[in-house]
């Protein structure tokens, strides 16, 4: 892994978030850190406080000043937000994830869920599956209107919210889907609730439909989103891709990664048509902050995809092998018990655990022909 640097660096903005947020994106540029003296990569960080840090500093939780230099990024690196405990939008609380997806049009939420050698799954053999979730419509409140909210109280006993599906929505996170199963086992499965939400889901599903004519080698069935639940935990090897809408992927994809070993493991990315942010599937786990316990193995696995990313967008060959040697090192790290953390059943704190990885990351590159 010798050789000229990549010529310029990465620019990336580091947004610490809530709870366990700051520990694990410590843990994480730690490891970018290291990454990028093995791989001659370079990335400069830039960090904006969101969440209640902001709140305290800027009388919001995601300043004017991260919409407005935003773009001007190759990258986000995004550690999880405690939005539901935020004041009302009114008094500054915005959700900082949800704001990124609205306003950058991050509409493939990228979740993948993979067993380890040594780190057997919850249940069944094996799991490799990625879900491909739509990230800018679905019942989320805060996306599915052009203003206001997508829940109301029209009296103070009856509550209730909108979910919006569009053609443009579910026919792009399909493509998503088609596109990502060409470089996998080619297997797509399209999760709904069509039986019951016969309008929306009937939509989802017409437009999933339609783009799997264009992906004749590509084995495309679907499944009912509560069966699909228990398939799941009955046995996950036959799934490869899953598409579904926001929702439902965001649920799915928790059960997945538990099963895969641990949410703690959970990585993901958000990705646009020219812009993508590195987020963990969890939120900020306030049972644990502050305490040098969180796994920051999603968030270290999220950057790993983000630089994958990348590479393929700046046709930079060492940006993908920074990725894969990070995910290397993290099945490394976590095939024996002395090297994982405790939601994993061992003793290794956050920054420990970085600095595993990190000397994996030495080791297999010194020799990696
Ligand atoms: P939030 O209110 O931000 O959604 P939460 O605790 O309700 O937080 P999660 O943060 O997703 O939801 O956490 C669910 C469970 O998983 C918690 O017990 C938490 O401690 C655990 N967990 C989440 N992330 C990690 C991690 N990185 N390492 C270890 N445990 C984690």
């Amino acid at each position: 892994m010798e050789g000229a640097q990549s010529q310029s660096p990465m620019k990336i903005l580091i947004l610490k978030g809530d709870g366990i947020g700051p520990e694990i994106t410590e843990a994480t540029v730690h490891v970018l850190d290291q990454v990028q003296e093995i791989t001659r990569t370079r990335f400069v960080y830039d960090y904006q406080p969101i969440g209640f840090e902001a709140l305290a500093l800027h009388g919001t939780s995601f300043p004017q000043v991260i919409i407005d230099t935003m773009r001007d990024y190759d990258g986000i690196i995004l550690g999880p937000v405690s939005h539901f405990d935020y004041p009302p939008a009114s008094e500054g609380g915005l959700n900082p994830s949800g704001e990124l997806r609205k306003r950058l049009d991050l509409y493939a939420n990228i979740r993948p869920a993979l067993s380890r050698p040594g780190l057997p799954p919850r249940c069944g053999e094996s799991i490799d599956l990625v879900i491909v979730r739509e990230n800018t419509e679905g019942f989320y409140a805060d996306r599915s209107l052009f203003q206001g909210s997508g829940e109301f109280m029209p009296t103070p006993d009856l509550a209730m919210s909108f979910r919006k599906i569009s053609r443009l929505g579910s026919t792009r996170i399909a493509v998503s889907a088609f596109e990502l199963a060409k470089l996998r086992r080619s297997k797509v499965t399209a999760v709904h609730k069509a039986n019951v939400l016969r309008v929306c889901d009937g939509l989802f599903l017409e437009c999933v439909r339609e783009v799997a004519t264009a992906y004749p080698d590509i084995e495309y069935e679907e499944r009912i989103v509560d069966a699909m639940a228990a398939l799941l935990v009955r046995d996950p090897a036959p799934f490869d891709v899953i598409v579904t809408t926001n929702m439902f992927g965001d649920i799915l994809s928790d059960l997945a990664s538990e099963i895969a070993g641990s949410l703690g493991l959970a990585a993901s990315l958000n990705t646009g048509t020219d812009m993508a942010v590195a987020q963990a599937q969890h939120g900020s786990a306030p049972d644990i902050a502050g305490q040098n316990k969180a796994n920051p193995g999603s968030l270290i696995g999220s950057a790993a995809m983000l630089l994958r990313w990348l590479s393929d967008r700046r046709g930079d060959a060492r940006l993908a092998q920074a990725g894969d040697l990070i995910d290397r090192a993290m099945s490394h790290v976590l095939a024996v018990p002395e090297t994982r953390t405790f939601d994993l059943g061992g003793d290794l704190g956050t920054r420990e655990f970085a600095a595993c990885i990190s000397g994996a990351m030495r080791e297999l590159a010194s020799t990696t022909p």
